[in-house]
């Protein structure tokens, strides 16, 4: 049982509805730390999540798009504090020679191959985005089949490493896309219009937003309710001992 939280930059340079500010950012890792919820791995919650017998409770630190501010400044906070996040790739963008020109985002700047090795080196986890970051509902069958296997391709040649978990771009599914990406995944992310993680719905996993503009009050006040929604929803689960 726990709840996704949803980043993309962490940017004081970026003014953008989707960049948390340093500060801000820094504030919630402290209070997690201090208010001892813990900060799962994707891989150890997704277990977890299988196995009702395991109750773990806390959150998952996400971060969308594999931008070059997640392996630095993120990473950063992060290791400072031990903590462990996953990292949502586009394997179109680990190089710019195929990063298509017309892209749906605040920065450029993304990670290397060499910088995913490293992050991944360092106990992150790295989950699948599609290869170019269409909006996934649109693609005919071929090109939604062709943009999940090319993305796990590209990851998997950069790192070595299969992701496992796969966070749909503009965290939008329909049954099509959650039809492929379930044949090629067992747990996947939304946005919203999912429910919480659950594991009867896996492949719709709801993910919490932060936003930019939430003081610390804010943080903690969404993450508990969400915390409490995760416990009302799956009550066997989190009553169970192990
Ligand atoms: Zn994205």
């Amino acid at each position: 049982m726990f709840v996704p939280l949803m980043y993309h930059l962490v940017d004081d340079r970026v003014e953008h509805p989707m960049s948390v500010p340093q500060d801000a950012f820094r504030r919630q890792l402290d209070w997690l730390g201090a208010s001892g919820v813990t900060v799962l791995t994707v891989d150890r919650a997704v277990a977890a999540l299988d196995n009702p017998g395991e109750v773990t409770e806390g959150v998952v630190l996400t971060f969308d798009d594999g931008y070059l501010n997640t392996v630095t400044t993120v990473r950063e906070m992060l290791d400072e504090r031990g903590l462990h996040a996953v990292m949502a790739v586009c394997g179109s963008y680990l190089d710019p020679a195929t990063t298509p020109a017309d892209i749906p985002h605040a920065s450029r700047e993304f990670a290397s191959a060499q910088d995913v090795r490293d992050w991944l080196a360092a106990g992150h986890d790295v989950a699948g985005h599609s290869y170019t970051h269409p909006r996934l509902t649109t693609l005919d069958r071929r090109d939604l089949e062709a943009e999940v296997d090319l993305d796990l391709e590209a990851v998997e040649a950069a790192t070595g490493r299969r992701p496992t978990t796969f966070c749909y771009p503009f965290g939008k599914a329909d049954a099509a896309v959650r039809e492929v990406v379930g044949q090629r995944y067992r747990h996947a992310f939304v946005t919203d219009g999912g429910s919480w993680p659950d594991p009867t719905h896996p492949l719709a996993m709801r993910r919490l937003e932060v936003r930019p503009a939430w003081d610390l009050g804010t943080f903690r006040a969404e993450v508990g309710r969400a915390l409490e929604a995760c416990r009302r929803q799956a009550p066997a689960a989190t009553t169970r001992s192990s």
